[in-house]
């Protein structure tokens, strides 16, 4: 089906760059859709990374993605405060032990200075070293701390830029994999399997497939490779870390760190090793040894049968090993791509350069009047005092039902988690939106009180729920229709 609509700017790709860019252009007079090939958004690389917002003294200064990651880690104050998602400052060290390390700490302070990392500070003292971070190696000799590092929910966040851009005006279409694009003039059409769109601006943020977006317009410059990191995750009461741990840096990627999340769990990882298939994200045994053990240097005691999940990121390598915002020789069509780390720290800074783009190309932006940058914080059962939960409880019976027990969450924070804008239709939506599912038991307990409320949120039959969208059905048929089936087939019945 052909929308009729000619949108003024198309983003492909839902993730935290395309969510970025759709939140910061929802604050100009545009008319802006973004199309999504998953079920949901932020379920690519976007889901799973380190969730470390950089100081940003680590890239080499050649690149665009220095300067970025500074000022992109400038801008998350500010977004924090407007969009309430779970953001905090707790520092990072990169560690040394070997006095060869410390001369790469110190030029890593001085060139940061120099560039804007106002607050580096190299420590040599190892009494309050590991008064800062107790769980560190005692063999630590000096680390290169960085206040301005921090953490964040990198899909929380996601979410909420796109709950914040879709209240300002812009349409999310998810199950919309753009297979190809026709250009003439000034026009774009775009085909999903599903409709076809026409837009005047195209701004690619397709992630691992933006190289073959671009293919798709004949724009054959950059390759893309996937860079699989994977990662053990550890149950929230198991370590309590104060500090984003890094060993001193390796060419391939910043090390294997060990790190808190926002909510309080640890996690280790991520190796780095090339792949060829953009879906791989499989983990291997040999992988999590590599990052056990590069992790057990920087904390040797790890609590290993407290790990809960394992799983793998893939970063997006493009061959200039930087990022490529380019206003390309297709008037209109803007290529995000090889956004690999740290993008998601500079994500703000890289919205405000597509801006500048879309300027340069002549697009009027014109500040609406409506415009509301707050998107508010979603609430939580654990948040509210006892007083407060009785008060909630009787106003909405839905507060006082614990669906998820391990992480305590409740069935009004799962019917939130539907009812948002560009809200969960899966069960992965429903996991990474208010963490029902995300617990020691994984989702052994909650996933078919989960599946039931989705099941009556959305008015569809269980059979049509999925863990992430098509082919991911949980159920296939009620065991007694299923027995009736077969029965009737193998002709036992009549
Ligand atoms: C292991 C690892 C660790 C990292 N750690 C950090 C860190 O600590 N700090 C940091 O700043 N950065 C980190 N990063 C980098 C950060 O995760 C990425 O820069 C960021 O997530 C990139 O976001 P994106 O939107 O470009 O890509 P994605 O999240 O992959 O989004 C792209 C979207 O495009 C969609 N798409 C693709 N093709 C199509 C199509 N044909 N039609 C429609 N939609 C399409 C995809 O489904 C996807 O949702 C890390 C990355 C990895 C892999």
């Amino acid at each position: 089906m052909l929308s009729s609509e000619i949108y003024d700017i198309i983003i492909i790709g839902g993730g935290v760059i395309g969510c970025n860019i759709a939140r910061a252009l929802s604050k100009y007079n545009l008319k802006i859709c973004l199309l999504e090939k998953n079920a949901d958004i932020a379920m690519g690389t976007t889901k799973a990374n380190s969730g470390v917002i950089h100081a940003g003294y680590s890239a080499e200064r050649q690149y665009i993605k220095r300067n970025l990651c500074i000022r992109g880690n400038k801008l998350y104050t500010q977004a924090a405060k407007e969009l309430n998602f779970p953001f905090k400052r707790i520092g990072s060290f990169v560690v040394a032990f070997e006095v060869e390390e410390i001369k790469l700490l110190e030029e890593l302070r001085k060139k940061g200075i120099e560039d804007g990392v106002l607050d580096l500070e190299l420590i040599l003292d190892k009494q309050k070293i590991l008064k800062m971070e107790p769980h560190l190696s005692e063999d630590v000799i000096g680390v290169l701390h960085a206040p301005s590092a921090g953490i964040v929910s990198p899909y929380e966040m996601t979410f909420a830029l796109a709950e914040n851009a879709a209240i300002n005006g812009v349409k999310f279409f998810r199950n919309q994999e753009v297979i190809k694009i026709d250009h003439s003039e000034y026009t774009f059409k775009i085909t999903t399997p599903r409709n076809e769109f026409k837009c005047s601006n195209l701004i690619n943020c397709a992630g691992l497939y933006s190289a073959k977006i671009s293919k798709m317009l004949g724009l054959d410059y950059f390759d893309i490779t996937p860079r699989k990191g994977e990662y053990i995750l550890f149950d929230r009461n198991s370590i309590q870390l104060n500090k984003i741990l890094f060993p001193t840096q390796t060419k391939l990627s910043k090390g294997i760190l060990v790190c808190p999340t926002f909510h309080g769990n640890a996690f280790v990882g991520p190796n780095a090793q090339n792949i060829n298939d953009l879906e791989d994200t499989s983990t291997t045994t040999a992988g999590l040894k590599e990052i056990l053990e590069g992790a057990r240097k920087l904390v040797p005691n790890l609590p290993l049968r407290a790990s809960i999940q394992n799983f793998a990121g893939l970063r997006a390598v493009s061959n200039t090993y930087d990022f490529i915002i380019d206003n390309t020789e297709i008037y209109g069509f803007i290529n995000v791509a090889g956004i690999l780390s740290p993008g998601l720290t500079s994500s703000f800074a890289i919205a405000e350069k597509v801006i500048d783009i879309l300027e340069l190309l002549g697009v009027e932006l014109k500040l609406k009047d409506n415009y509301n940058p707050y998107r508010p914080k979603p609430e939580r059962f654990t948040d509210f005092s006892k007083k407060q939960l009785e008060k909630k409880i009787k106003e909405d019976s839905s507060w006082g039902r614990i669906i998820c027990r391990c992480e305590k969450i409740s069935e009004r924070e799962i019917l939130n988690a539907i009812q948002a804008p560009v809200g969960a239709t899966t069960l992965d939506g429903v996991k990474f939106r208010c963490r029902a599912g995300m617990g020691r038991c994984q989702a052994g307990f909650c996933r078919p009180r989960v599946m039931e409320i989705l099941s009556n949120e959305l008015n569809i039959p269980y059979q049509a729920i999925t863990k992430k969208g098509e082919d991911t059905n949980i159920l296939i048929a009620k065991t007694k229709d299923l027995l009736l089936t077969q029965l009737l087939e193998k002709g036992n019945l009549k």
